[in-house]
């Protein structure tokens, strides 16, 4: 039987010596997750591919050469020699070598090893970007790639010049040449059968893909007649082969962890009736929109079949997700469950708490507010009261995760801003109930292809449709030195009686400094530029009534100006606030800003958003902020933020549980994704039984790699 390459250590391949393969299995175990053995494979080495290809291939003869040309020449060394210049005393290796049309001359630096090699008579390939030189009258080419031929063309084909060539990222001490050369003996003794080949012959043959050992071959050494255009834009059949086996592999087992959850025990199986249609009808506060209404249809249909709700419901602030939870949520109630509703920050719980106590007003249901500022007294009775089951909806933050809180019957978690807890919060809150149905939202949109990878066990609702009536909010890009225009038109706005947010950044590190900022700011506008009007100050250090108490004063309009930090980011609402000046705006990351600007805009006024900053910014911060001041969409924005900083930046991929791709990429094979993903669906749906989907799962159960895209 032949050796698999995925069982093939590199100790045992030829050509590696123990310490090289140790040292080797390092550097690529290293910015990979941890698992499988410790042991790096052949596989693994086969998958650090180039990073782009040169075409080296173009031969010249000496006479042919032209001033910056690149191109192999093939020579024989004449004379070598090494010499030192300059008071550093750098090392110059020199040779000149000739064919019959002419000579040339080629020079490193500090690169005396050459010597050995480059001996006078010996017969070279030379690559590299041909400079003339006036001086020394002849081309000439600086640190340029030589490779010594025997002139046996069997034995030695040229490996690294005279070709189109990989180039590959340094791994570890590796560099790119030494990479080149193991690679390249490695798949020319490599018998095409050990090349274990996974995905489907049907899935192969619909999308033309080439063997999984062809597609190695080729896509590091690429074939004299390739399009390197191609091949450097990650384009080539070989590459793509690749790219789409990661994606279809990755998919394949969030889709078997989906259905794994499906055959779990059975939660609860609500009814809709019209008793209960009559009752959300009398809690809605307007129609639905589009969006909404496809959405709760989606959620309503989870919740009626027996297998355990776990949704994900994205739109962007203020697309009115709430309303839709709430009547999911009015479902379950109504059916003898309870509910629970958890949010990342007081204001947020007690905003959520003000609003669906008077929507839901005019029914029997008991909602209460479970949050850590309560008195002992009063929070001991609540959670007595919601034991015995005497509570339907309870509204909350991570208080109702602490220890004492028991659930009568809790048949229905929704939680709010979901990537504000962790992984274990949320687990944490399911497993007080009885395997509820999970709501979970999300005002952070996240680009589709993250979502897939991310959430690719979820079931997602979105809603894309802003509620009618919403003006768009202008935004605009400030330097320090308008600041003074800036404030006249504040005042202008509340002269016609909006109110206004002033948003200060969370210093790193310290809650202090934040703090002073905010605090001295505030009494500084008190007295110089809002003397006529309220000016509230809103930070994460007030008291949970102090707090309530301002955003209560904000809301009745009673305050005209809010100074606040970033507690302000997620979810607040208050129509009547028309404009936002965000102080220095660089220090905030995309889809931050774009959750601050979105507390303005909520209600039918026109509403601004400043974004202020001081001269001087970087590319990449003055980049972000116009990006912001162009769109409003928080898809795009989303999409531009992956685009910007990576899939790993954008949600801390060891974190984040997103399997480690080595040759795909979120932002640059979003196509190939997509592809994986109907391919993976078409394979399994309603076929899970099927010999030949028992077949892939094996295979993602079995391979060290492929089974960590399960770990969540
Ligand atoms: P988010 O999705 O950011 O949580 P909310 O649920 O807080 O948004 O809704 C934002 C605002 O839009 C709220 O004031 C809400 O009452 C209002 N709203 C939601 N849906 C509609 C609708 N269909 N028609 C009119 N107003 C709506
Ligand atoms: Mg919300």
């Amino acid at each position: 039987m032949k050796t698999r390459i995925s069982d093939l250590h590199l100790h045992r391949i030829k050509g590696i010596s123990p310490t090289v393969a140790q040292k080797l299995g390092l550097a690529l175990a290293e910015g990979q997750v941890q698992g499988g053995t410790g042991e790096a494979t052949l596989e693994d080495l086969l998958h650090h591919l180039p990073i782009r290809y040169e075409d080296r291939s173009r031969f010249a003869k000496v006479s042919e050469l032209a001033n910056g040309m690149a191109a192999s020449i093939e020579a024989t060394v004449r004379v070598a020699a090494s010499y030192f210049v300059g008071r550093r005393r750098l090392r110059i290796f020199e040779i000149s070598a000739t064919d019959e049309t002419g000579q040339v001359r080629a020079y490193w630096w500090n690169q005396p090893w050459r010597e050995k090699t480059l001996k006078p008579g010996t017969r070279i390939i030379l690559y590299g970007t041909w400079r003339w030189n006036s001086h020394k009258r002849c081309f000439e080419v600086q640190g340029g790639e030589p490779e010594v031929t025997s002139g046996d063309e069997e034995a030695d084909a040229p490996i690294h010049t005279g070709r189109r060539v990989p180039v590959y990222r340094k791994l570890g001490s590796f560099k790119t040449r030494w990479l080149r050369s193991i690679l390249y003996h490695t798949l020319k003794r490599l018998p095409p059968d050990s090349v274990e080949e996974y995905l489907p012959v049907e899935v192969r043959r619909r999308h033309r893909l080439v063997s999984q050992y062809e597609a190695f071959c080729r896509s590091h050494f690429p074939g004299d007649e390739a399009d390197l255009a191609e091949f450097n834009t990650w384009r080539s059949a070989p590459q793509r082969r690749l790219i789409f086996e990661e994606f279809f592999w990755m998919q394949m087992a969030l889709a078997a962890r989906r259905q794994d959850r499906e055959l779990s025990p059975k939660g609860p199986r609500f009814e809709v009736n019209d008793r209960l249609r009559e009752i959300a009808r009398s809690v809605m506060p307007f129609p639905l929109t589009r969006d909404q209404r496809e959405a709760l249809r989606q959620i309503v249909a989870n919740m009626t079949s027996t297998a355990p709700m776990h949704r994900l419901l994205q739109g962007d602030v203020g697309s009115g997700k709430t309303i839709v939870a709430l009547l999911a949520g009015v479902v379950a109630i109504e059916n003898g469950y309870q509910a629970a509703l958890m949010a990342p920050t007081e204001i947020l719980a007690e905003q959520h708490a003000r609003n669906i106590k008077r929507l839901l007003a005019q029914t029997p249901y008991r909602v209460e507010l479970l949050i850590g500022g309560l008195r002992s007294k009063a929070k001991a009775g609540m959670i007595e009261d919601i034991a015995a089951g005497e509570v339907d909806l309870i509204i909350g933050t991570h208080a109702l995760i602490q220890h004492g809180v028991q659930f009568h019957k809790l048949g229905f978690v929704i939680i709010d801003e979901q990537h504000r807890f962790g992984v274990m919060q949320r687990a944490e809150l399911i497993r007080r109930g009885l395997y509820p149905d999970v709501l979970v939202m999300t005002a952070t949109p996240i680009p589709r292809s993250l979502a897939m990878t991310l959430y690719g066990d979820l079931d997602i609702s979105t809603i894309r449709e802003m509620p009618p009536g919403r003006t768009p909010i202008h935004t605009a890009l400030r330097f320090d030195d308008s600041r003074d225009k800036v404030y006249r038109f504040i005042q202008d706005q509340i002269r016609t009686g909006r109110q206004a947010y002033i948003v200060y950044p969370l210093v790193e590190g310290s809650e202090k400094l934040d703090l002073r900022d905010a605090s001295q700011a505030a009494e500084s506008l008190r007295q110089h530029v809002f003397p006529k009007y309220e000016v509230g100050l809103l930070h994460g250090r007030l008291k949970a009534d102090e707090k309530d108490e301002i955003m209560r004063r904000f809301a009745s309009g009673a305050i005209n100006v809010l100074v606040s930090t970033t507690v302000i980011e997620v979810g607040v609402d208050v129509p009547n606030a028309s404009v936002m000046l965000i102080e220095h705006a660089e220090r905030f990351g995309l889809a931050q800003l774009h959750q601050l600007r979105g507390r303005v805009g909520r209600g039918t006024t026109k509403s601004y958003c400043i974004l202020m900053s001081e001269r001087g910014l970087s590319d990449e911060a003055r980049i972000r902020l116009e990006i912001l001041a162009k769109s409003s969409d928080g898809f795009v924005i989303a999409e531009k933020d992956l685009e910007l900083r990576g899939p790993g930046e954008l949600l801390g991929t060891r974190q984040s549980g997103i399997p480690v791709l080595r040759i795909a990429n979120l932002v640059r094979d979003q196509e190939l994704l997509e592809l994986a993903r109907q391919e993976v669906e078409r394979m399994c749906m309603g076929r899970w039984k099927s010999p030949e989907v028992k077949r892939l799962i094996q295979v993602i159960q079995s391979h060290p790699r492929y089974g960590l895209a399960s770990v969540g």
